[in-house]
């Protein structure tokens, strides 16, 4: 039998309804693996074997009684800004201490609600901030993939790192991930894996620790366009504990991925050619482009002309809410308190040892810009600015169906090769921003290799609402791309 951990979450339901493994088989051989691997990668850092073979037994009963639910016994990994009820939760950060929620998020329960179980939390960035996972209290992530045949450690992306490298090393069928400014689409292309931020408010925020609020949004790392529709469709809906969830029904996201793009106009946007992009990019994009003319779209150059402020934008925005968000963290209410002599002594105090030096720099920002007197200068004109991408993206949607970019300025970099300089870490998300900026969906996915071996991703970002094109441009690309590179197993 072929090794159960490098299924797809499509092929492993199928086979279990097929009755080819059980639940329990398919939970065990990922226990097996995360053993193995976790040592090397530091993807997870929660492991719940014994809830994970609890709930396998329960799925393999419930599908024996013809009751199973769409992802029944699909081993998962959740993200560790998820609250998991039970199950430790720190958003990888030291001001969290122990912290246990005693409440489930409700994208986790949507997916366990569908049968979905979970094989423990998986490492990202101190509460979602950074692009290569070397801001988490945990250490960094390591990606499984490396350049040619050196040994040099490579980053897997952030912030959801440990989801995208746990994906693409078979140690989960997929995972929670979630995206602010790119989270969720930066490591799916630096992993060789697909990784969809849907339009915001598609997903419910309630239960999830939050960064910048109004950016915010959860979405699936998996490990085909397909697997990433299955599982986004069970965690979406409305959900009335979250005032920015919509109340829309949820379309069939499975079925999106069929269909043909023939007819479909999509949008090239001149100002995503950005100074100093290295050639195989270029070309990367080039081949998309072709890809879906072959497919039978049309396309057509576009101007997105505010995308320049985009980066600025967000790095204004972005940490104005963390500073915000941030400020409960007081020594407390959760995790985490350091002694002092007095109230104030007790807050500085825990607030200097708990967050990392990344986080510490959002809030110092984000207080910066919202006070008074440079509350006009920054933070106000960055919405005004806002607003004329998200005005871009609408003129724009006027003539075309879904639009076409590069996911990431560059492959996977070496561990430690951006840590010193805060600016070129902030440059890896000039392609993503825009879409949180703006409210909407994006899918990365891979589709080719570059002169070292690693996985360049594209990306697709659709209209408010239109998962559905978004998930049928990626499909007919993912089928044109025919990526088949996969990580060698190094740590086995
Ligand atoms: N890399 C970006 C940041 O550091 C985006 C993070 C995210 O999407 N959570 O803010």
């Amino acid at each position: 039998m072929t090794d159960l951990t490098s299924l797809t979450l499509a092929a492993a339901l199928d086979g279990m309804e097929k009755k080819q493994f059980s639940s329990v088989e398919l939970t065990e051989a990922f226990i097996g693996a995360i053993d193995k691997a976790n040592l090397h990668l530091n993807a997870y850092v929660v492991t719940t074997p014994d809830l994970a073979r609890a709930r396998a037994k329960q799925s393999d009963a419930k599908r024996a009684a013809g009751k199973a639910g769409p992802l029944e016994g699909a081993p998962l990994g959740i993200k560790d800004l998820f609250c998991t009820e039970g199950v430790r939760t720190t958003a990888c950060s030291g001001v969290l201490g122990d912290f246990t929620p005693t409440y489930e998020s409700t994208v986790t329960e949507n997916l366990f609600r569908d049968g979905a179980l979970m094989l423990g939390k998986l490492n990202m960035d101190e509460f979602a901030m950074g692009s290569s996972n070397e801001t988490s209290k945990f250490g960094a992530v390591v990606s499984p993939w490396r350049r040619g045949n050196e040994e040099a450690k490579l980053t897997p992306g952030g912030s959801s790192g440990g989801s995208a490298s746990a994906v693409s090393a078979d140690l989960c069928l997929g995972a929670t991930a979630t995206d602010t400014g790119g989270s969720i689409r930066q490591p799916a292309a630096f992993t060789g894996t697909v990784g969809i931020k849907p339009t915001y408010g598609r997903c419910s925020r309630w239960g999830i620790v939050a960064f910048a609020s109004s950016l915010d949004q959860a979405g699936p790392i998996a490990k085909t366009v397909e697997d990433s529709a299955i599982l986004l469709q069970s965690m979406a809906g409305h959900d009335p504990k979250d005032s920015t969830s919509l109340p829309v029904e949820t379309p069939n996201f499975r079925a999106a991925c069929q269909r043909s793009i023939k007819g479909m106009t999509i949008g090239v946007p001149e100002e995503y050619r950005v100074d100093g992009m290295p050639p195989e990019i270029e070309a990367l994009w080039q081949q998309g482009i072709e890809w879906a003319k072959d497919a039978g779209a049309t396309i057509k150059p576009i101007s997105l002309k505010h995308t320049k402020y985009a980066l600025p934008t967000y790095y204004i925005v972005a940490p104005a809410e963390a500073s915000s968000n941030l400020a409960r963290y007081d020594g407390m209410r959760y995790g985490a308190r350091v002694a002092g002599k007095d109230l104030n002594s007790v807050y500085e105090n825990t607030r200097a040892s708990g967050f990392g030096k990344e986080v510490q720099r959002r809030i110092l920002i984000g207080t910066y810009v919202l006070s008074a007197g440079y509350y006009d200068a920054y933070y106000l004109r960055a919405q005004k600015v806002r607003q004329r991408i998200a005005q871009d993206f609408r003129d724009a949607f006027e003539s075309v169906d879904a639009i076409l970019t590069p996911a990431t300025p560059s492959a996977a970099f070496a561990l430690g090769e951006k840590s010193a300089d805060p600016v070129a870490m902030y440059l890896n998300d000039i392609f993503t921003v825009t879409a949180n900026l703006a409210g909407l969906p994006g899918l990365a996915l891979p589709a080719a290799t570059d002169a070292n071996g690693l996985p360049l991703g594209l990306q697709v970002i659709g209209k408010a609402l239109d998962e559905e094109s978004v998930f049928a441009v990626s499909a007919a690309l993912e089928k044109a791309a025919n990526f088949r590179a996969k990580p060698a197993k190094w740590w086995a």
